[in-house]
């Protein structure tokens, strides 16, 4: 008896140390952010650390459905999402777990993670408003909720109500203004629509180019994107909110899931990836701003100029989503 006993231990004894170190060099991400927009990234981490980081990716919401669905079963470590409302949902669903570190900490400004430490921004956009520079509508231009009043009639493209981050900016105004007033204000907005609600901010940004409208909301990403492929278009970015609350920002991010098997080695990479060696890279390959406040913005999207940012607390879409999801149904935001 003795003896098996001690069999079995010398058994575990054997197997741990490769079973540590194969853990440890192995960290399973899944990811909502492009492959073209982590793979650099991981690369280097590897090549750094000699840590294997394998991804796969997907659509928020279905990654989402993967994590749930798995459960304890997931083989998932780290999980990346874009927006606020996303990883939110993340947290609320449970499976991301609460995380202790002062790097995060020190890394991520506090209103752009969750009080509850399960989720951290890893770059940060910018949901602002962009014009034809033809229209004249630079001069009448000063904050989202004036795109609600009368001269803008039949002048505003909007990107659909279905997507997470109209619903954000909604949620946004619902905790600025209170819901009867946020209402007003998007009501106002499907008053002055040109055309139906656009399926992408990129649709939304070529009606306004081509006339169909003076203005629309978009992340500025999209706007970089498309003024790369076609420099000469009418576009120009407005910074509005500026007297007031300021521009509407939002991020992507990441978290350790509940059942990480990895759990220190995911948040190291976490923690990495919010330091200043990847941020230039994380934020500069899709044209947003770094979260880490000591790395300097990509040259292109510095040329866009500076602005004033709400310092709201981005956990607020989240909690806030299914209040706005409900509001804009109510005024016919499709
Ligand atoms: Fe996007």
């Amino acid at each position: 008896m003795l003896s098996r006993m001690l069999a079995a231990l010398m058994l575990v004894l054997i197997s741990l140390p490769a079973y540590v170190s194969a853990a440890g060099n192995e960290i399973i991400v899944y990811s909502a952010r492009n492959e073209h927009l982590i793979k650099p990234l991981f690369e280097m981490y590897t090549k750094k650390t000699g840590v294997q980081v394998k991804y796969i990716t997907g659509k928020a919401g279905a990654l989402l459905e993967r994590l749930k669905a798995e459960g304890a079963n997931t083989p998932a470590d780290v999980f990346i999402t874009v927006d606020a409302g996303n990883l939110w949902q993340a947290a609320e669903a449970g499976v991301l777990q609460p995380l202790t570190s002062e790097i995060l900490e020190a890394n991520v400004p506090a209103n752009l993670q969750d009080p509850n430490n399960t989720w951290f921004g890893l770059s940060v956009r910018a949901r602002t408003i962009v014009y034809n520079t033809t229209s004249g509508a630079d001069k009448k231009l000063s904050t989202y909720e004036d795109l609600a009043a009368d001269n803008w009639k039949g002048r505003l493209a909007l990107r659909t109500s279905k997507k997470v981050y109209n619903q954000s900016l909604v949620a946004s105004l619902i905790a600025e203004h209170g819901a009867e007033k946020a209402e007003q204000i998007v009501k106002g907005w499907v008053n002055n629509l040109a055309a139906d609600p656009f399926s992408n901010d990129t649709k939304a940004l070529e009606a306004v180019a081509a006339g169909i409208a003076d203005a629309t909301v978009v992340n500025t990403y999209y706007f970089g994107r498309l003024m790369k492929k076609q420099p000469d278009l009418p576009l120009a970015i407005f910074w509005p909110n500026q007297e007031t609350n300021g521009v509407h920002m939002n991020v992507s991010g990441a978290g350790v899931t509940t059942h990480a098997k990895n759990k220190d080695a995911a948040v190291k990479l976490i923690e990495w990836l919010s330091g200043e060696e990847a941020q230039a890279q994380f934020a500069g390959l899709n044209m947003e701003y770094p979260v880490n406040t000591n790395v300097d913005v990509d040259p292109i999207v510095e040329k866009w100029g500076t602005f004033t940012g709400n310092p709201m607390n981005v956990a607020k879409y989240g909690e806030l989503q299914g209040e706005a999801i409900k509001l804009m149904d109510r005024a016919s935001y499709k």
